[in-house]
Parts: structure tokens; sequence; C-alpha cells
């Protein structure tokens, strides 16, 4: 997938959505996304998946996909890529299939033109990201 067709898919998203690219963050961040603090982000991972933080999953907006802790760190995803990015970015064989192609993994990230990531979460310091949901921990 050429950077090219990667951004017309990414335009196609937007068309989809009313909403011109540019302004689809801020009116994200205006209301569309639930709000928590770190704290209670942390206590909602202990609640669904237990104290082991490699245990917890996070769920793709983009393209659905279920992924775990471990399986960022196995992919050598950095920190900051966890609940953040698609692990489509840290395998070879999709680092560019593009968001909302219908195909797992993709490769979205929260910091991009369009952000779909539904939890905003503040940190003590103030400055808040949006996130990816957990997945439902299988009781
Ligand atoms: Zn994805």
């Amino acid at each position: 997938m050429s950077r090219k067709e990667n951004y017309e898919a990414t335009m196609k998203l937007a068309a989809i959505s009313g909403i011109k690219a540019g302004l689809f963050k801020t009116f994200n961040y205006a209301g569309m996304a639930r709000t928590m603090t770190q704290a209670e982000w942390m206590e909602e991972g202990k609640r669904r998946f237990g104290p082991d933080i490699m245990k917890w999953k996070f769920k793709c907006p983009s393209c659905g996909i279920v992924i775990s802790v471990q399986e960022y760190k196995d992919a050598g995803a950095p920190e900051g890529a966890i609940g953040f990015n698609c692990i489509g970015r840290y395998k070879p064989e999709s680092q560019a299939t593009p968001m909302l192609s219908g195909k797992q993994p993709c490769n979205y990230t929260s910091g991009g033109l369009i952000c779909i990531s539904p939890l905003k979460i503040i940190f003590p310091n103030g400055k808040s990201d949006q996130f990816f949901d957990f997945a439902e921990a299988k009781v």
C-alpha cells in the first residue's frame, strides 16, 4: 500500500463520517470521547484483567483486532504505543495496511489526522491523550 493510497483511504473515512478531516479530531475531543483519569483507567484495567498488565487487552477502533500488552511487547512496540497504535504498525507484513481497510491488523494511530480512539485519558500532569477501549475480558 503506497503512501498515496493510504492517504486516500483516510480521506474516504473522512467522507463517510461527513466531517472534514481537519475538524474530526477537534470534534472528537469536543464530545465524542469518554474521559477518565489515568488512575481510573488503571483501576478499570485491573478490574477487567487482573494486576498483570501484560495480560491487559485493547481493541483497535479501526480494525477491531484485540491486542494484549504482551503482544505489543513481543512485536517490539514501545511502551507509548500500547492502546495508542494498532499492532499492525510493528509487523512487517501489515505496516502499510490502511485504517478501515477491513484488514487486520492495520496501521491506525491515535496520533494521526483522524482520531477515532474512544477514550480520553487525563494524566497527572494535566495533559491528555486518546486511547483504545479495553477489550472485554474473558470471565
Ligand atoms: Zn487496527
